[in-house]
């Protein structure tokens, strides 16, 4: 059987939003960075709640990812951009659904590309587990804990609302 959970997302961003706000409290030249396509739209409503926008970047993993030939991904490739100095800047790393952790290690490896920051913080919006690479969250909206085989569904409404519904296979 299928069993369908609904989280108040809205909610979830929030309580990210009010960690990341105290997080980089210390910060003065923090920086902010979305991976598309999730992490890009979470990462651009963080920047303008906590006036980063003329510091916000985003990356593009599809082509960097280890398993990028395995899974066959279709890539719908979208630039990279990263319109600040990177080398000794506090750059916070976004994504929507952190897993295996294999995305956010190929991100890490493109802001390398890019210079040598001072320090990477990760933001997720939902940790669903299952992680193959020693890589955690510093700021997270909801840690998952089903067992079975599960799928995050996450959306947004035409006003940006956030909807977020988790199905497990059990
Ligand atoms: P990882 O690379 O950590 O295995 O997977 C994280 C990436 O895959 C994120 O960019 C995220 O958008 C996507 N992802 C992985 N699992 C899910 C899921 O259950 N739901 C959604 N919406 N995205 C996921
Ligand atoms: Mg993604």
């Amino acid at each position: 059987p299928t069993t369908k959970q609904d989280f108040d997302a809205e909610a979830l961003y929030r309580a990210l939003l009010e960690q990341v706000r105290a997080g980089l409290a210390d910060v003065p030249d923090a920086a902010i960075v979305g991976i598309h396509s999730g992490g890009a739209w979470l990462a651009e409503r963080l920047a303008g709640d906590l006036d980063l926008k003329s510091r916000l970047g985003f990356i593009d993993v599809s082509f960097y990812r280890d398993d990028y030939a395995k899974k066959g991904l279709h890539p719908d490739v979208k630039p990279t951009h990263i319109g600040f100095n990177v080398d000794g800047a506090t750059i916070l790393l976004v994504d929507d659904v952190l897993y295996t952790g294999r995305t956010t290690r190929a991100a890490i490896n493109v802001l390398f590309d890019y210079g040598r920051p001072a320090c990477i913080k990760l933001a997720a919006l939902a940790d669903r587990g299952g992680r193959e690479l020693p890589v955690a969250p510093d700021f997270v909206g909801v840690t998952t804990t089903l067992e079975g085989a599960q799928l995050l569904s996450l959306a947004r409404d035409a006003s940006g609302q956030l909807s977020l519904t988790i199905e497990e296979d059990n």
